[in-house]
């Protein structure tokens, strides 16, 4: 027998991203509430923007140069320490790769976002689990795994999929704590959907210290997840860490048209902002009226509620039912998390209509 290539053992040890469905398993297409994507769609004006990108022969701006300075006027960033990715996917694996490798810790917390797991294992480091609080992230347990060998560590806030927030003062006293070596990654994908006074404080820290990497994405409050578009922020040498390895055209014409667009039309975002708002707040009371069935919506800051189970009615089954009745949820066994569910707000129909069906199935399940 002749020698095959063979991956690298960490390579092999990788359980590949699972996506969220958007239809059942007869091929009928499903209202989509298991990607997080925006139920308003996308502005008007990013769409228009589409019509006008530059020459699809051309290569595009390598360096993205507008969109980074409209990142850097928005949020009050020099654009030099700003690099794009091709979703913040790619500089969450970027980030990894560059300060971490065989032999390297990556910590996370338990319920973590998924990503989290492939970045520290792509680059052959040792991925650390660190023990939730009530399914949120637990910032003495995550401090009590750091060793000598730590080099990472991965907070998504609020988190994706349990939706847990940790206030300011968590995420200073945990970068506060933390040897002045390990690179704290802040993911903050939801983070236009935190009220503003709720504000983590995460760009700032990235702005006052030399080991905080924040990242950020268009896919979600933005609607342009199938453009694939993230920016990542913190002191100048992180960035140009970041800058080597990163894919060298790593944002399309489209993409980086009508991302400005979007970014423009802040009143597309904060109307996304207050449709959620107002939709998880209604969604979240229908559900903790069927406590007594044993459903409890865990406390979200994101635009989905994870829901547990612990009654009559299984989260596998309600699962099947809403997919049933034509809407796909997120069910993660996968993530350790079988008796719970992860529901992404929609419109208000959507969420009237799940509510609804969560209550018939609890009831017929009694
Ligand atoms: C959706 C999501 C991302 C964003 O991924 P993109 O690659 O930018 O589409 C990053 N982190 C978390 C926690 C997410 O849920």
């Amino acid at each position: 027998m002749s020698k095959l290539p063979t991956p690298k053992p960490w390579i092999s040890a990788i359980h590949a991203y699972v996506p969220g469905k958007s239809s059942g398993a007869d091929g009928r297409p499903l209202i989509k509430l298991s990607a997080n994507e925006n139920p308003l769609g996308t502005s008007p004006a990013a769409l228009a923007a589409r019509q006008h990108a530059a020459d699809p022969a051309r290569y595009p701006d390598p360096d993205s140069k507008a969109l980074r300075a409209a990142l850097g006027a928005l949020h009050g960033i020099d654009p030099a320490r700003i690099v794009m990715g091709t979703g913040s996917d790619e500089l969450l694996n970027l980030a990894a790769q560059a300060y971490a490798g065989l032999g390297d810790e990556v910590i996370y917390v338990r319920y973590g976002f998924s990503v989290y797991d492939i970045a520290a294992r792509r680059c052959g480091a040792t991925p650390i689990v660190a023990p939730d609080a009530d399914y949120g992230s637990d910032v003495d347990a995550l401090l009590a795994l750091v060793t000598p060998n730590t080099r990472v560590v991965f907070i998504a806030n609020p988190n994706n999929p349990t939706g847990s927030f940790l206030p300011s003062g968590e995420v200073a006293r945990l970068h506060a704590a933390l040897p002045s070596d390990v690179l704290l990654v802040l993911d903050q994908a939801y983070g236009e959907y935190v009220a503003p006074q709720d504000d983590d404080g995460a760009l700032a820290l990235a702005a006052a210290h030399d080991n905080v990497l924040v990242t950020r994405t268009f896919s979600k409050i933005y609607g342009l997840a199938g453009e694939r578009i993230g920016w990542a922020t913190g002191a100048a040498p992180l960035v140009d860490a970041l800058n080597r390895i990163r894919g060298p055209f790593n944002i399309s014409n489209t993409g980086q048209a009508m991302a400005l667009a979007a970014l423009a039309d802040q009143a597309f975002v904060e109307a996304s902002r207050l449709h959620n708002a107002a939709e998880r707040a209604r969604f979240v009371t229908a559900v903790e009226a069927l406590a007594n069935h044993g459903l409890r919506p865990l406390p979200s800051q994101a635009n989905f509620v994870l829901i547990e189970f612990s009654g009559k009615l299984t989260a596998e089954a309600a699962y099947l039912g809403l997919m049933e009745r034509g809407t796909i949820t997120r069910w993660l066994p996968g993530q350790g998390l079988p008796q719970a569910l992860r529901i992404t707000i929609g419109t208000a129909k959507q969420m009237d209509d799940i509510a609804r069906a969560l209550a018939e199935m609890a009831e017929a399940a009694k």
